[in-house]
């Protein structure tokens, strides 16, 4: 689960990390008594999106002006001109794909002298299991873009679980960014804070771009986006209550309600699956048949005939499913009741698309039989290249 910088910027400023004070703004009316409330001279509105890249991206409206979803102001007028302008309109950054995002919530920012930026980041490092930081001096920048070009620029390592943070990570940190006198000290004591933070909250990414020395010769947290390991957010309803409903995909959000495992993707082949490798298989073998899977979905071990019929209505509400391909191995999951669900979601939303099934496995006769007595006009297939050649046939010709 993602959250906005405002609501991260929150999270740190609470855990005592240094941040710019700021005005969260859902309409543009508030815009000019947020902008009033700081001291200026100068201040940030930053378009409030889960996406990243957000300077550099530009607007889909040409009445929103030349600029991107970070302006800098020089006024509490033009502060608030910026915000009028931003909110409703629709901002494409590298992150969010050609649609764009709609802007909702502005975050109006005391504005910061800036004598560097760095990069640092905290993730979790899946080839130890632990939970690393990362930094480098290249701030400000696409991170992969630094990777990619001059990898010597970044550091990186994991910290041990079971001595924690420590303060020599700190000072490893402090000598990369080339940090000097007092400013080693506010690394140290910054890194640690970001670390309690991270596991506190069960975090899976933090990453704050730029980190910044300012023109004072102090560290700052000029960016924050933060990422929470979806498995973990039962435990923390202080961090559910900041999900923002609007950021995510629709098909997405519906499918969560009914603890659907559902990832929507850019393909044409909608996939019915049931197990996680399964349907990774799935997707595989129909790009081995030259087609693009239009989402992933694991219906799970113990689906009911309500979870798989909701499922099924998810992937034909997608406009660019071409096709679907239904792949059951029952073990614990029963044939009888995926198809059961299959035909009640036809029933109630209609198919207009081919549609093929494989099933195998428990009850898998009295689930081809009900699937044959529906009327309905069902491709069966025998395994699962045999499934993925008949519907990338159906749908390619
Ligand atoms: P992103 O583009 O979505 O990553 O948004 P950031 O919050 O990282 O802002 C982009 C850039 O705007 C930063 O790298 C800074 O160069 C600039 N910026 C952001 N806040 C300030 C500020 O307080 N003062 C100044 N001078 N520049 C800022
Ligand atoms: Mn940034």
């Amino acid at each position: 689960m993602n959250i906005h910088e405002y609501q991260a910027k929150a999270l740190l400023r609470d855990y005592g990390a240094p941040v710019s004070d700021g005005r969260v703004v859902l309409r543009a009316e508030e815009a000019k008594t947020a902008a009033g409330g700081l001291d200026g001279p100068l201040w940030v509105v930053k378009a409030q999106i889960h996406a990243g890249g957000r300077g550099k991206g530009s607007f889909k409206e040409t009445d929103a002006g030349e600029m991107g979803g970070v302006r800098l102001a020089k006024s509490v007028e033009e502060a608030a001109d910026e915000a009028r302008k931003m909110l409703g309109r629709t901002l494409v950054t590298h992150q969010t794909g050609p649609a764009g995002k709609q802007v909702n919530r502005i975050y109006i920012e005391d504005g910061s002298g800036i004598s560097r930026e760095l990069y640092l980041a905290l993730l979790i490092d899946r080839s130890t299991s632990r939970v690393s930081f990362v930094c480098s001096t290249e701030g400000g920048m696409d991170i992969e873009e630094v990777a990619a070009s001059t990898p010597e620029k970044i550091l990186s390592f994991p910290v041990d679980p079971a001595t924690g943070y420590q303060a020599f990570h700190g000072r490893r940190i402090a000598f990369m960014l080339g940090l000097e006198g007092g400013q080693v000290k506010q690394c140290v004591k910054l890194m640690g804070i970001l670390y309690k933070l991270f596991i506190d909250k069960d975090m899976d990414m933090l990453e704050i771009n730029p980190l910044i020395v300012t023109d004072g010769g102090d560290l700052k947290c000029l960016d924050a986006k933060v990422g929470f390991d979806g498995n973990a957010i039962y435990r923390h309803p202080d961090i559910a209550a900041l999900r923002d409903e609007s950021e995510e995909d629709p098909k997405e959000l519906e499918a969560s309600k009914f603890d659907l495992n559902y990832i929507a993707l850019d393909g044409e082949i909608g996939c019915m699956v049931n197990g996680a490798g399964l349907a990774m298989a799935t997707m595989d073998i129909i790009k081995l048949y030259g087609a693009e899977p239009a989402n992933f979905l694991d219906v799970g071990g113990g689906a009911t005939k309500e979870k798989v019929t909701e499922a099924f209505k998810i992937i034909t509400s997608d406009p660019n499913v071409k096709g679907i391909l239904v792949n059951i191995f029952g073990g614990i999951m029963r044939c009888d009741i995926i198809a059961d669900g299959v035909i009640a979601a036809v029933k109630e939303v209609g198919l207009e698309v081919p549609l093929v099934v494989r099933l195998e496995g428990t009850n898998v006769e009295k689930g081809k039989e009900i699937i044959a007595n529906s009327g309905l006009n069902v491709i069966a297939a025998d395994n699962l290249s045999d499934g993925a050649e008949k519907i990338v046939k159906a749908v390619k010709g």
